[in-house]
């Protein structure tokens, strides 16, 4: 039999009501033939309940309970999802994580996947199950205990189980038609995407689309999972959704394939470090080791032995990076005349595979932010993405201006 998976996010399963759209959409994909593998997310608002309960209990929470809570939202929709099956006829059953069993590391709250055994499962569809519900997020590591795979894990659940099972497509279900240019809500151009690279969609996930969990997407690259994206709202059942893909599978695509961008940024600089060997290990090893994730980097030039070091990192770990850097230099390890953060800062990127083959698109970038008047702080690159960061004032302008120059309005 062909195997298909079919994941449903939050909003798809939020109501009794949702979760019976969802098993007539499992149910069609029955009728057509298919043994399916259904992955399901808690429902939308209760994981962000949990983690709040979890929080206001003990604020130094020991993580083995944290997971054992907040995996727990992903047991309901998983048994709901199978009664729902059942009154419709259809054979199917639920499974938590460790009962499949889905093993992980020991990395409460941020999991890895190590291994998925299938045996078992497939023997039960051999016999007759037409549907395995399985509760996404959620594992058992090596000493036992239960685990979750970081918020938006059950892309990854799903992702996983694709490969795994070595199913036809991953079909993931949620509130969106799938995969746009930019954000919709920051301008009414944002084009739906028919199809995106492996590669392009990793970038998009890491720099802040927040439709696919990043690690799922690696993972979809990794094993070649042929990954879509739909809507589980649309009434229509041949919606096409976002396939994403490998590259040879995309005939035409525009060199740009999307801007992203990430509101909540800092930029901070320490003035005056010695300019020496070991220095940028001595400052970002103590950021690392305090728990900023540091994602530009800028070394100024130096004057008489002495540089600034500029990096951005997520707005709300300013004061652990202060605190990193002043315990530092306490610890005599690094000198600085000041560290000056600026926190109204956004980062904007584009991306696309085309520009590995294209010259230019820099140069394009940095003109149209010119003609807007925006100023570019920071600017990194790699090969298939340039990201500045800039005013945050003036975030929108700026993928509007981008989303513009680039042509994303139109199909390639
Ligand atoms: N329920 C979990 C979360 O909200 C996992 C998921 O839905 O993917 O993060
Ligand atoms: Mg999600």
């Amino acid at each position: 039999m062909p195997l298909l998976v079919m994941k449903f996010g939050g909003t798809s399963v939020a109501t009794l009501d949702r979760i019976r759209r969802a098993a007539k959409r499992v149910g069609r994909e029955v009728a057509n033939g298919y043994d399916v593998i259904v992955i399901v997310s808690a429902m939308s608002g209760k994981t962000n309940e949990l983690v709040g309960w979890v929080n206001e209990t003990s604020p130094f929470y020991d993580a083995r309970e944290y997971d054992a809570v907040v995996s727990s939202g992903e047991n309901v929709t998983a048994g709901l999802m199978a009664l729902t099956l059942q009154e419709m006829d259809i054979p199917a059953r639920s499974w938590q994580g460790w009962q499949v069993p889905l093993k992980t590391t020991s990395a409460h709250g941020a999991a890895r996947i190590e291994e998925i055994p299938t045996e078992n499962m497939m023997g039960r569809f051999e016999a007759g199950m037409k549907v395995a519900v399985v509760a996404g997020f959620q594992g058992i590591s090596p000493e036992g205990r239960i685990t979750t795979l970081g918020r938006g894990g059950s892309d990854t659940t799903a992702v996983a189980f694709a490969a795994a099972f070595g199913a036809e497509r991953c079909d993931i279900y949620t509130d969106v038609d799938g995969v746009y240019t930019t954000d919709p809500r920051i301008t009414s151009k944002a084009r739906k995407l028919d199809r995106i690279a492996f590669e392009e969609m990793l970038e998009l996930a890491s720099l802040g689309a927040k439709v696919l969990q990043t690690r799922s997407v690696e993972l979809a690259m990794r094993y070649q999972v042929k990954l879509r994206v739909l809507s589980s709202f649309g009434e229509s059942d041949d919606q096409a959704g976002t396939l994403v893909c490998a590259e040879e599978d995309i005939m035409e695509s525009n060199v740009v394939a999307g801007v992203a961008y990430s509101r909540d940024e800092a930029k901070m600089t320490l003035i005056s470090v010695a300019d020496r060997p070991g220095i940028a290990a001595a400052i970002f090893g103590p950021l690392a080791e305090g728990g900023v994730n540091v994602d530009m980097i800028v070394q100024n030039i130096s004057e008489e032995g002495r540089t600034d070091m500029t990096f951005s990192c997520p707005v709300d770990q300013v004061k652990r990076a202060e605190r990193a850097m002043t315990e530092a230099r306490s610890r005599g390890e690094i000198e600085f005349a000041d560290l000056v953060a600026d926190t109204e800062v956004a980062k904007v990127s584009v991306v696309g595979i085309g520009m590995r083959s294209h010259a230019g698109v820099a140069a394009q970038m940095f003109k149209s932010l010119r003609d807007e008047n925006i100023n570019i702080k920071v600017i990194t690159t790699s090969e298939i993405k340039i990201s500045v960061l800039i005013d945050r004032k003036y975030m929108e302008l700026a993928v509007q201006a981008l989303h513009d120059v680039f042509g994303l309005d139109k199909a390639a």
